[in-house]
């Protein structure tokens, strides 16, 4: 999970470090979140938009398990994996209800 958020976050250009708890620190360097104890940002201007990224990731990530379910395309009636957020068929979005 935390190397998960790391790639994300380095996909961004935010160099993060993995630590393992109760590691040794770094004068300069910021604790990410209280959620994610081993996951550094290390340079501090970059901690906001790292939470918001991972922030972002988290909403995404509960709406589709909320949706396992394959869902049907109100366009064109095809059979969708839960995994798309949209019609492989028309392109159409998932119908939020
Ligand atoms: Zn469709």
């Amino acid at each position: 999970m935390v190397g998960h958020f790391q790639s994300i976050l380095e996909s961004e250009g935010i160099r993060t470090e993995v630590r393992n708890e109760g590691g040794s620190s770094l004068a300069g360097e910021v604790p990410f979140t209280q959620v994610f104890p081993e996951l550094w940002v290390i340079e501090p201007e970059d901690t906001e938009r790292a939470k918001q990224l991972i922030e972002t990731y988290l909403a995404e990530d509960s709406r589709s398990s909320a949706t396992l379910k394959p869902w049907t395309c109100p366009n064109c009636a095809e059979t969708v994996t839960a995994e798309l957020a949209e019609c492989w068929n028309c392109g159409t979005p998932f119908p939020t209800p």
